[in-house]
């Protein structure tokens, strides 16, 4: 896409801090607003500073901070780059995900390097100027006019410090028409004074005015609507003006939340901050149209249908969060709801799978590592195949339904992958050769984008729509080829190759023909959740619900929306949008 500015013009810096509380939502005010921005033309991306020692999240469990998530590149990030990419429709990469452990690294690679020329190396200036350079590194592609910074942590945390010092001295460099600070915060209601409290929000401002730091927008989380003298006080007291205090209340949706904001024209005060007034659209209705599509679809479901997820993480409401955000998203492009059915894999035995995926039209088996579980993931396979629910199954999912089909149907109850079982004597999992040897855990997988050819005549082949396509990695384990004959010969189709390695990255399981068959058994080795946006639901998704959809009419399982269609606010604020642009 080409840039609407001149040549010329300096890359304009968003920074969003959080205050008073976590949690308060900083990604997906950091997307919605980049979606606005892009609306009115702008080219946009997002990036992530994150407090912690950890080079990246690829080693943290999932208990820890949610999902991992991959970029192309084969960054191993924070989930709230996947908010940005489904917000944003555009690629992250490790650039836009930035931790304390990376740039302290960085710096004391340089400094072993010698490239500090004999200084004594300290946070300041040393570790600030590397948090700088990172800053500047997505600007120097050349590729965006806007860069949104989001600082993770609260502000005044001891390990977010540098990274203040550092918005401090990048705002002066790059000069303040071209930076814009948003705080994110909170004002409570207290019920018993009947009252909302702006006095946190005040605190936390003064600590951010000690460290040189003046928020030019407030962002304000509440339960309640802020009147407008709260708005003039807070304004008055943390010294902004009062347009730019704006009220976040809670959405029914995420993807609410760009029009909620455009309700109170964030967008433009923003833009008039950074001197892009000429670029405000006047109709920034067409720049949303796609999107008010996928919300009016998303909100008007006709149906609803039950997918069970399996994994050993669903504890955790975020462990699987692209995968819940793909099928919200290819459940609109079908105008149905999927009720994610969440399935613990440690408690699913022979005697319990059939009830604990009682009513559910689909079933995914989840990513993973560890043989925590693992049991009950392959009797959730087997009961998809053997009654033909539709399945698919993820990376260990994938890796899970080969073994089942190993021992169920190509007859050796022995088989096993080498993860769970170094000494099988039939390893249709095994570790990739270029893993051998590898001790070390962080960064070592087989990670980001790779090759996969679709072969012809397939399932896989249909749905994609083309022969080639890319998709995201994160795994060490795969098919074993020494063993790939004897599934084939049992009626397992490989559809999806990598042409360099030739490793298997798609099974699946033939509608009609001589052998075994499946109205939609599917496995694939790479991630599709990380790849599915607005824009582009992913077609494996779509296709999946589709699939579970079939199932559940012909059972008559398809049963009324959950909640009686609740589009009032949304309307109300697209209605908006669409009258004055
Ligand atoms: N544990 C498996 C492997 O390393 C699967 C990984 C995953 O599901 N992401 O190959």
């Amino acid at each position: 896409m080409a840039s609407p500015l001149p040549s010329s013009a300096p890359v304009k810096y968003i920074f969003v801090t959080g205050g008073v509380a976590s949690s308060l939502g900083k990604g997906i005010l950091s997307s919605a607003l980049g979606r606005l921005l892009e609306a009115h033309g702008l080219r946009v991306t997002i990036q992530k500073f994150d407090p912690y020692i950890n080079v990246d999240a690829g080693t943290m469990n999932p208990y820890e901070h949610g999902e991992v998530y991959v970029t192309d590149d084969g960054a191993e990030t924070d989930l709230d780059l996947g908010h940005y990419e489904r917000f944003l429709g555009v690629p992250m990469s490790q650039a836009n995900n930035v931790t304390t452990g990376r740039v302290y690294s960085g710096v004391i690679a340089k400094e072993r390097a010698g490239a500090y020329l004999g200084k004594t190396v300290q946070v300041v200036p040393h570790v600030i100027d590397e948090i700088k350079g990172w800053m500047r590194r997505l600007a120097e592609t050349g590729d965006y006019d806007v860069i949104i910074t989001e600082i993770g942590g609260t502000a005044g945390d001891i390990e977010s410090l540098p990274y203040l010092e550092a918005i401090r001295q990048h705002s002066l460099e790059a000069g303040r028409a071209n930076t814009c600070l948003i705080h994110l915060t909170l004002i409570p209601y207290l019920a018993a004074a009947g009252e909302l409290k702006t006095k946190p929000t005040q605190h936390s401002v003064k600590m951010l005015q000690s460290y040189g730091l003046q928020p030019d927008v407030l962002v304000c989380r509440a339960e309640h609507p802020l009147p407008p003298d709260v708005r003039r006080k807070i304004a008055l007291f943390c010294n902004v003006e009062p347009e730019a205090v704006i009220e976040a209340r809670d959405a029914e949706s995420i993807y609410e939340v760009p029009l909620l904001l455009r309700e109170q024209s964030l967008d433009e005060v923003v833009m008039e901050r950074l001197r892009l007034e000429d670029q405000v659209m006047d109709d920034l209705a067409e720049g949303l149209d796609d999107w008010v599509e996928f919300l009016r679809r998303q909100k008007n479901p006709e149906g609803q249908v039950k997918i069970a997820l399996v994994g050993k993480y669903v504890a955790h409401q975020d462990a699987y969060k692209s995968i819940s955000e793909s099928f919200l998203l290819a459940a609109a492009a079908h105008r149905v709801q999927v009720e994610v059915v969440l399935v613990l894999s440690d408690e699913v035995t022979s005697d319990n799978v059939a009830e604990q995926l009682d009513g559910c039209s689909g079933i995914l088996v989840a990513p993973g590592f560890g043989d925590r579980g693992i049991a009950g993931k392959i009797q959730a396979v087997r009961y998809a195949r053997e009654n033909g629910i539709p399945f698919l199954g993820i990376c260990l999912g994938m890796q899970v339904a080969v073994i089942e089909y190993a021992r169920h149907v190509c007859g050796w109850p022995d088989a096993h992958s080498t993860e769970f079982d170094a000494d099988s004597p039939h390893p249709v999992i095994a570790l990739m050769e270029e893993q051998k040897g590898i001790t070390d855990k962080g960064g070592t997988m087989r990670l980001g984008q790779y090759e996969c050819r679709l072969t012809e005549g397939t399932r896989a082949r249909a749905i994609y729509g083309e022969d080639t396509v890319w998709e995201r990695h994160r795994h060490r384990y795969e098919v074993n080829n020494a063993l790939r004959y004897k599934l084939r010969e049992g009626g397992l189709v490989f559809s999806g190759l990598n042409p360099d390695q030739d490793l298997v990255e798609i099974i699946e399981l033939p509608e009609s023909g001589d052998g075994p068959t499946h109205p939609w058994f599917m496995g694939v080795q790479f991630h599709p959740e990380y790849k599915s946006t607005v824009q582009r639901p992913h077609p494996l998704f779509v296709a999946f619900v589709e699939a579970a959809l079939a199932q559940a009419r012909a059972e008559g399982s398809l049963t009324a929306p959950k909640e009686p269609t609740r589009m009032r606010r949304v309307r109300r604020a697209s209605a908006r949008v669409l009258a004055d642009g």
